[in-house]
């Protein structure tokens, strides 16, 4: 990309200049407390449910599932978009309302906003694959129960093994914490290199969209996280 695209992009991030940063660090401590690792096991119990089902059959499942509270309150699942063949997946908490109306991930604001991230380190929207943690809108934006992250989680799983991704990033507090399986503050979770699952892919944690609408001066942290995940990927 040039540089006078890159400094185009980088201005709808709100970002005018970027220092390089990022080294590995060593991966989050699991969470301790007792109600959290009978989820955990739950989890795993679940995690075999959607193992080698294809993507048709998996987006039917989705459209279809009853298999937590939040199915009678969506108007659209929001099962995921972009190319099959990605290198990158973005990973987000939930759908909010414009999602929910529209069955599709990161519409509207923060969805501009997502794209214009992804265009300031050489991506298209096309070029990634987009999905969330939860397949269904919890009401009113609440954050996600454990019971339904758990119940929703493999499908995300399933889609990860048919993609095969290169690098997964992880936007928000929400989805990084479900992801990981931990309640370390993103803070903490950023600028390092995590693994994901059985299957290790790689994956970098930063912020929301939605809260970075809300809070502009975080969009340089932002955009260290984005270049850092960006070199992950080069490195694999
Ligand atoms: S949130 Fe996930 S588990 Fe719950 S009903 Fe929707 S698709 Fe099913």
């Amino acid at each position: 990309m040039n540089s006078a695209l890159r400094h185009e992009y980088l201005a709808a991030l709100g970002v005018e200049t970027w220092v390089m940063r990022g080294k590995s660090m060593p991966a989050s401590p699991p969470r301790e407390a007792m109600a959290l690792r009978e989820v955990a096991a739950l989890r795993e119990t679940a995690a075999a449910r959607e193992s080698g089902v294809d993507w048709p059959e998996l987006r039917a499942r989705v459209a279809a599932c009853t298999r937590c509270t939040l199915c009678s309150t969506r108007t659209h699942t929001v099962f995921g978009v972009g190319s099959q063949q990605a290198e990158w997946l973005v990973v987000g908490e939930a759908p909010g309302a414009d999602e929910d109306r529209q069955g599709e991930p990161f519409v509207g604001r923060a969805g501009q906003l997502l794209n214009s991230m992804l265009r300031a380190i050489g991506l298209a929207r096309e070029q990634v694959y987009i999905a969330n943690v939860l397949k269904c809108r919890p009401p009113g934006n609440r954050d996600p129960t454990a019971i339904e992250a758990s119940e929703c989680l493999p499908y995300l799983e399933q889609q990860i093994a048919l993609l095969k991704p290169k690098i997964m990033l992880a936007v928000g507090r929400i989805a990084a914490q479900n992801l990981l399986h931990t309640d370390v503050t993103l803070g903490r979770l950023r600028q390092q290199v995590h693994r994901f699952g059985v299957s290790q892919v790689p994956l970098v944690a930063t912020y929301h969209p939605a809260y970075l609408l809300r809070t502009p001066t975080d969009k340089r942290k932002a955009w260290e996280d984005l270049k850092f995940a960006r070199d992950v990927c080069a490195r694999v």
